[in-house]
């Protein structure tokens, strides 16, 4: 199996103990979580040899993040950013299986990642380049690194995988839409919600993201690409080669939506870089998202492929 590369932002990450309001709720719980990393503690336990990129400040919260995702089992090449703080999320339980996440990023060492992080030679050798549209939208150098990554990938032949993954907080939709547009337009496997989908399409923000089929086909005009719709429950679907292949979801019972997209790419990545079909990547990908939603946490109860075969029956549907 092809080594798969991601770059991004990891944080420390605080969640109330119950629910309420932070005002209020007095203990919480410490972890680390980013969308890159949730990705690569997810292909590492479905055995894809996974490399992330990042920077984290020289502190206590930078340090946690790489022994957490190196304990993994994945390559950090993580640089300790002496002239910066470790960036955090705060998440506020909402209610039963719902949440609220506070950013304490701006200025952090991770958004302080530039294209100089990515040694020489390590784009050309891996089999795949996994981005998220947050990163170029934590700042110029960011951007920028995103940038050089995708041209070295497709220089190399290197296939590029972007998760749209629009966060409001971090840029407005017409300046998140230009940004966005460029990464998507480089990307062979792009995933999103039909809403974030709308953000690759040039010309800017599509209002009706219900024209789901059109947004694809203007992503992908040739058929060449791999556009996966994520649906939440509903499942997903992938539009390619001038088809749509759509695979509904598992029913199960939600404790924690967050990091079900995260968990989602994942599988799908895991089934790509040993050349499964669309069918088999997609049903990986409901599954390991299906699970995520089954616990609490970002990224801790991604399942390995023995866990998915105990999730799902013989016939394929989850175990009750
Ligand atoms: P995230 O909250 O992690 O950013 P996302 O918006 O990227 O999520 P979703 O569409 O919510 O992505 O979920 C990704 C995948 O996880 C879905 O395509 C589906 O396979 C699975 N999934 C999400 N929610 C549910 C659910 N309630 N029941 C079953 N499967 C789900």
């Amino acid at each position: 199996v092809s080594r798969i590369l991601t770059l991004g932002e990891t944080m420390g990450l605080l969640t109330g103990s119950r629910i309420g309001s932070l005002a209020h709720v007095s203990e919480a719980h410490v972890g680390i979580g980013g969308a890159e990393t949730n990705v690569a503690v997810g292909l590492s336990r479905l055995g894809v040899p996974v490399t992330w990129i990042g920077r984290v400040g020289d502190d206590s919260l930078g340090r946690r993040v790489v022994r957490e995702v190196r304990g993994e089992g994945v390559d950090v090449r993580a640089q300790l950013d002496p002239a910066a703080a470790t960036g955090l999320m705060v998440k506020e339980r909402t209610g039963p299986g719902t949440s609220r996440v506070y950013y304490y990023r701006a200025g952090s060492a991770g958004s302080r990642l530039a294209a100089a992080d990515v040694p020489a030679g390590l784009v050309e050798s891996v089999g795949l380049v996994h981005l998220t549209g947050i990163t170029p939208l934590l700042s110029d150098s960011a951007r920028e690194a995103c940038l050089s990554v995708v041209r070295r990938a497709r220089a190399a032949g290197v296939r590029v995988s972007v998760d749209v993954n629009y966060r409001s907080t971090l840029a407005p939709a017409d300046v998140a839409a230009k940004v966005l547009g460029e990464l998507v337009g480089e990307a062979d496997l792009v995933f999103g919600s039909p809403e974030e989908l709308a953000y690759g399409v040039p010309g800017g923000v599509a209002d009706d993201s219900s024209a789901i089929d059109e947004l694809a086909r203007a992503l992908d005009p040739t058929g060449a690409r791999e556009i996966v719709v994520k649906r939440g429950a509903d499942g997903a679907s992938t539009y390619t080669g001038g088809t749509v292949v759509h695979a509904p979801g598992h029913r199960v019972d939600v404790v924690d939506t967050v990091g079900a997209g995260d968990a989602f790419v994942a599988g799908y990545l895991s089934g790509d870089v040993q050349g499964w079909s669309v069918e088999e990547k997609l049903a990986r990908a409901n599954a390991c998202g299906a699970v995520m939603c089954t616990t609490p946490g970002d990224w801790e109860a991604a399942p390995t492929p023995a866990e998915l075969e105990a999730f799902l029956g013989a016939d394929g549907d989850p175990v009750q």
